[in-house]
């Protein structure tokens, strides 16, 4: 039952706000002329992102341009930055609490069983938060592939239909 809402929730759904078109890593994109963003045709620039995954690509960067009005790439490389900025902030924050108020107090491994935990539940509800309200365009790399999301499901059907791919919608 609670599959079948979530299939069928669409807009409602607050998970499924993020349409997913998975591509070969190796393989260069074509994207529509039109801004990821703003969904603007013919925007007349684009944008580099550069994206790592940290868990099966090691620090090999995915670099990929897209196409992007310049307002549009300042927000979405601000929001990057900001996602960046705010993981480093949370686990420097945890180690912080871990050694200044808890070490002195708890032995060392409740101290870090303690300091992980915390972690992870932080990075898991920035995960669910990013889900509830991503960004406009995202590209997640993993090892072989590469997951281009997109806030607005038809960019990325007409993204999925240029490079004869299947557009996800998760839900
Ligand atoms: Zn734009």
């Amino acid at each position: 039952m609670l599959s079948r809402a979530t299939r069928d929730g669409e807009e409602g759904c607050r998970l499924s706000r993020i349409a997913t078109v998975t591509l070969p890593r190796n393989r260069i994109p074509n994207f529509p002329d039109r801004c990821v963003t703003c969904g603007k045709s013919g925007p007349g620039s684009l944008t580099r992102l550069v994206a790592y995954d940290l868990f099966s690509g090691g620090l090999i960067p995915f670099t990929v341009r897209v196409p992007c009005c310049r307002p549009c790439g300042l927000r979405l490389h601000a929001w990057r930055l900001w996602s960046s900025v705010r993981a480093l902030l949370i686990a420097g924050l945890a180690m912080w609490l871990g050694i200044a108020i808890l070490l002195p107090r708890l032995p060392d491994v409740t101290t870090g069983l303690i300091v992980l935990g915390l972690i992870s539940a932080t990075f898991m509800g920035i995960a669910i938060w990013d889900r509830i309200f991503p960004p406009a365009f995202t590209v997640d790399p993993r090892r072989l592939t590469v997951d281009y999301e997109f806030r607005d499901p038809k960019q990325a059907a007409e993204f999925a239909r240029v490079n004869g791919a299947v557009q996800v919608s998760p839900g």
